[in-house]
């Protein structure tokens, strides 16, 4: 059976948004997308040259309610995100907002209370490395007891140089939520409490974060470690490790062939986040538009991308003090029990 066409609204055309717009439009066979909006309507209006039928909307309102808008997806940056969910959901309508839920743990409750009381699933969230191949061959591996019980979670996030000084705050509810979110979800247990240690820009600039450690202990007692380098100077490289008791689980990201040559062997490593996880995009966004067709769900929920956030307070509490911070207990309810 031919799966129901979904005309998609996508609001925020920037790296990533732009990104998603030609999977929508070129890769997937039962979406188009039918709507954008920017706040540099340049920006809209140079993509929708690109997709058949597409109109460019001034207003993210009035792309949401537009009755030939089915579904959603939010790119536009960090601090829109929880309203204009807020206003998917006001107008009924599934929606895929890019991570962070929000930026604060107030905003992001309001999303998924918000989500509870329309009674079904509207929500995902752009927690992509849940369709990453090698994470999801980490997942099944640990799923499937390869290594026994998991003892210790490590996520490694090495990225290029922002070609700016990074504020600790946004290295942690933009970049190291990404890592929470994969340590929840890999380790299948809710993290308990966070130490952030971390290198700053320059001395001088105490806010500032060139290099994030956040320690971390679950529920069931077990550990991890993240860590986050804003320039490192190399390339761009996401890993995960889990040790259990039977044995250890490693991603290997590393697709480029090895060349010998001269008394050397090397081998390259992407420079683009775009190009480590185009797959895991692609895959997203396939399986997004499925669930919407099917009135299915699936990935991550509103749920995780609130409780990340409130792991993500207390680590930024934790740079602050300087002590170990507990996470607050959070009972998953109900409505978010079947992932
Ligand atoms: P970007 O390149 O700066 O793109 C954002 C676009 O949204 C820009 O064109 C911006 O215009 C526009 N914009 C700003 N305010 C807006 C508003 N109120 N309504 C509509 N459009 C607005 O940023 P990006 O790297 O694509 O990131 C966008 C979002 O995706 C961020 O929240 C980021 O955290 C997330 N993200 C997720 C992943 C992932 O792996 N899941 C990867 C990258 C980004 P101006 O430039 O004129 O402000």
């Amino acid at each position: 059976m031919k799966d129901r066409e979904i005309r998609v609204g996508v609001i925020g055309v920037g790296k990533i948004g732009s990104h998603h717009i030609r999977n929508l439009a070129q890769r997937i066979s039962n979406t188009r997308v039918v709507a954008v909006m920017d706040v540099d309507q340049a920006n809209a209006d140079a993509i929708i040259a690109e997709c058949h039928g597409s109109k460019s909307f001034t207003s993210a309102d009035t792309l949401i309610t537009d009755p030939d808008v089915d579904a959603v997806v939010i790119t536009a940056p960090d601090q829109t995100h929880a309203e204009l969910t807020l206003a998917c959901l006001k107008a009924n309508k599934p929606v895929l907002c890019e991570k962070p839920l929000a930026t604060n743990v107030e905003d992001a409750e309001r999303v998924f209370q918000a989500e509870t009381a329309t009674g079904h699933r509207l929500v995902q969230v752009g927690f992509m490395r849940n369709f990453d191949p090698p994470h999801r061959k980490v997942k099944h591996a640990i799923t499937e007891g390869e290594v026994g019980q998991p003892l210790l979670f490590r996520g490694t996030h090495y990225n290029t140089n922002f070609g700016y000084d990074r504020h600790i705050d946004e290295v942690i509810v933009n970049s190291a939520i990404h890592d929470i979110h994969s340590a929840r979800w890999l380790m299948d247990e809710e993290i308990s409490s966070v130490y952030v240690q971390s290198v700053a820009s320059d001395v001088s600039k105490t806010n500032t974060c060139r290099f994030l450690v956040i320690h971390l202990t679950f529920r069931n007692g077990s550990l991890g470690l993240i860590e986050v380098n804003s320039d490192s100077g190399y390339g761009y490289e996401v890993n995960v490790e889990i040790t259990g008791e039977l044995g250890q689980i490693r991603t290997t990201t590393l697709s480029n062939p090895i060349v010998r040559r001269s008394g050397n062997r090397r081998q390259s490593i992407e420079t683009s986040w775009l190009a480590r996880f185009d797959a895991a995009y692609l895959s997203e966004m396939q399986s997004w538009s499925q669930a919407v067709a099917t009135g299915g769900f699936g990935g991550p929920t509103a749920w995780d991308g609130y409780v990340s956030l409130v792991v993500a307070n207390s680590c930024k509490r934790s740079f602050q003090t300087g002590q170990p911070e507990t996470v607050p207990i959070v009972n998953r309810p109900e409505f978010y029990s079947h992932q």
